[in-house]
């Protein structure tokens, strides 16, 4: 009897410890007797199974979500500190490290970083170069404080500009989001992993945990995939899960977007990561689905699967495929040689190549939207200025949520304008001042816009969607007053998104979109002014002449369908006429484009022309190339972007610019056949300074 009791007992422990106590092979050991996984010459695939054998099938699970309560926890107070960082344990007893997530995507967000211009700013620089750069300055960041994996890019389309996390964005067009996103991840992972969210159909705030998006297969492939796609091309460790409902089914567990689309028709092989505390219901759904980690705890994963273990209902292939995404990433970044980051300064961000950065990403996004008269640039030796606006002596840096930064020092437009001139009295007046003062001074600049509380992260007292595009009315108010009473005015925007400059733009010489700029802010705004650098920044989002314009936000709702339109594919499409279109914005210099030709090679063609600066000051192009497709069979869009560059050119000076349009992103989603197919018919070329001011127009068909 006793005996029988042991036994049984036994066997109760046994199956409590699921015999994955005892892994069946204990693994290869190298020469000098050291496990093959922890030997860095051996092949990726080879130290991934041979640590996966040595694991018990709760070491397994342990990998699947972030576990250290104290440290995740201070990574959730750091939404207000600015001091987050979130982990999955380190695996002690096999030397398997963790992984350490900071956010950015406009910094990182931890210690004092450099705080770059928000990344629809980046978007407007259409600089793809810069963006590779500004990724490789946060990876370094990210590393230096000791971090291997950064929470950026964040790539969803801005389908609506009231959407509160447009500014986290690179705008309304899937193809500069994904070339955009591409160059960011090269330059991150340089260094350490990177993260695209929110995948996917993540673009309402206020409604995001649970939103239920209704979109069409086609629509989901070619207007909000696109640029994960060309992440998942760029080869991107990981990806982000989104909070909301996609056809019914929340992302973290939608078989349809993680498996048949990510892993099964893109070739991913990173992992999946939960949006934080994003819904899942059914943890082995998920787990079967393709949510490899769960943050910032193991909610769904931790205690359920290790209690589905002990019954025996986990998904072992499953759980090793997860496993074995994590560790595939853990060992490409190094994490198991001390990570990639060792080496990196902790001060780096104090760097002079950092702060060069965050000023030249800064200035290449401002985008210069109305000069009447060419009062801009304006003469250093001017006698005097009048500042007006809340933002004059102000550094605003967007959003106050996940993408916060808290960078070593800030300049805001007084302190640019005061470092750049010696003899000019400038007045930093108040609002009720604008009688007396300007119609004394010179020129008089508003400084307006936006800031964390009115856009940005839906954190219930502070951010969320804009349903208005419109400023506030005082702010209205006060754009008038100071216009009409000035001899000059200009007006400098700072904010995330689109904003509707109707009621007032006829009473401004000058408007300029700055966007928020990071904490070089004033000097880039300064060095615009002041004509130390030429503005080249171009909008990646459409501007209306008023919010009805668009179609509706809709951030209210809880089920929602999305339309195939949106952007200046909408505005073309219904024949509407926005204020400042997609590509849109001035130089102080003109450009002209000459010399046409198209040439076709087996799968893309190659677009040359030649551009010419005409005008009297350096300054940089930026050559859009649209694809029209007006004798197509199906409903298409007008035109859409395929192509761009940007090209820097003395005066005088002409280059000869040569752009790969691919097919591939010519072609549109079969939904009966379930194919990407391409359209063998002739289309439209378009070289455009915007996509309005089309200056080239060509032909070509596909053979
Ligand atoms: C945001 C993510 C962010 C995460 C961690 C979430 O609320 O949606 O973008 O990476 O928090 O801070």
């Amino acid at each position: 009897m006793n005996k029988n009791i042991t036994f049984i007992f036994f066997i109760f422990l046994l199956f409590i410890a699921n015999t994955s106590l005892f892994p069946q092979d204990i693994g290869k050991m190298t020469q000098d007797n050291t496990p093959l996984y922890k030997n860095p010459n051996a092949p990726i695939e080879e130290r991934v199974e041979d640590i996966l054998k040595r694991m018990t099938t709760e070491e397994k699970i342990e990998q699947l979500s972030g576990g250290n309560i104290v440290n995740n926890i201070t990574g959730i107070i750091g939404l207000a500190s600015g001091e987050s960082g979130f982990s999955t344990p380190d695996n002690e007893r096999l030397g398997i490290p963790g992984f350490k997530f900071t956010d950015g995507p406009r910094g990182v967000r931890l210690g004092n970083s450099t705080c770059f211009a928000v990344p629809e700013s980046r978007a407007a620089s259409f600089n793809t170069e810069l963006e590779r750069s500004v990724g490789y300055a946060m990876g370094l960041e990210t590393a230096a404080n000791g971090h291997n994996c950064l929470l950026a890019p964040c790539i969803n389309v801005v389908r609506h500009p009231g959407w509160g996390r447009a500014q986290e964005s690179y705008g309304e067009e899937p193809f500069l989001l994904g070339k955009m996103a591409s160059a960011f991840i090269d330059g991150a992972q340089k260094t350490v992993m990177a993260n695209a969210k929110h995948y996917a159909v993540n673009n309402i705030e206020n409604t995001r945990n649970f939103v239920n998006v209704i979109i069409d297969e086609r629509t989901l492939r070619e207007v909000y995939l696109p640029q994960f796609k060309m992440a998942v091309d760029s080869g991107v460790a990981s990806i982000m899960c989104s909070y909301n409902r996609v056809n019914g089914l929340y992302v973290c567990e939608n078989e349809h977007l993680l498996k048949d689309i990510l892993q099964d028709d893109w070739n991913f092989d990173g992992f999946v990561v939960s949006d934080w505390f994003a819904f899942k219901i059914r943890p082995l759904r998920a787990l079967d689905a393709g949510l490899n980690v769960e943050m910032p705890y193991g909610i769904s994963y931790g205690p359920p699967l290790n209690i589905a273990n002990r019954i025996n209902r986990i998904p072992m292939e499953s759980l090793d495929d997860s496993v074995r995404r994590i560790l595939k990433q853990k060992i490409r970044f190094g994490l198991f040689e001390g990570g990639a980051f060792v080496n990196v300064n902790k001060d780096i961000y104090k760097s002079e190549e950092h702060k060069r950065l965050a000023l030249e990403s800064s200035r290449e996004g401002i985008v210069l939207l109305k000069n009447k008269n060419n009062l801009l640039p304006l003469n250093k030796n001017i006698s005097s200025i009048a500042l007006f606006g809340e933002a004059a002596n102000e550094a605003r840096l967007g959003d106050n949520g996940s993408s916060s930064v808290t960078p070593d020092y800030t300049v805001t437009p007084y302190e640019g304008i005061k470092n750049k001139l010696k003899n000019t009295n400038i007045i930093l007046a108040n609002n009720d001042e604008i009688e007396q003062i300007s119609p004394k001074a010179d020129v008089s600049i508003v400084f307006i816009g936006l800031t964390g509380r009115d856009e940005g992260e839906f954190l219930f007292i502070t951010g969320g969607d804009r349903t208005s595009l419109n400023l506030k009315e005082e702010d209205e108010t006060l754009i008038k007053n100071v216009c009409s009473s000035s001899n000059k005015c200009i007006v400098i925007l700072e904010a995330g998104s689109a904003i509707v400059v109707d009621p007032w733009i006829d009473s401004v010489d000058a408007l300029i979109m700055a966007w928020y700029p990071g904490q070089e802010g004033g000097n880039a705004i300064a060095d615009i002014l002041f004509g130390d650098h030429n503005p080249s920044g171009k909008l990646p989002i459409t501007f209306g002449k008023s919010t009805d314009q668009y179609p509706p936000l809709l951030t209210n709702k809880l089920r929602v369908t999305y339309d195939y339109y949106h952007g200046y594919k909408y505005f073309e499409k219904n024949n509407i006429e926005p204020r400042y279109p997609f590509g849109y914005g001035l130089s102080y210099t003109n450009f002209e484009y000459t010399n046409l030709n198209i040439k076709n090679n087996e799968d893309s063609i190659n677009v040359t022309f030649n551009i010419k600066n005409i005008g009297s000051r350096e300054g940089a192009a930026v050559p859009q190339i649209y694809i029209g497709y007006e004798n197509s069979k199906i409903d298409r869009p007008i035109k859409e972007l395929k192509g761009f560059a940007k090209v820097n050119l003395l005066s005088n000076e002409s280059k000869n610019i040569s752009i790969l349009v691919n097919f591939k992103d010519l072609e549109y989603y079969d939904t009966t056949n379930n194919i990407w197919r391409l359209e063998n018919i002739l289309y439209n070329l378009y070289v455009g300074s915007s996509s309005m001011d089309i200056k080239l127009k060509g032909e070509f068909n596909i053979k």
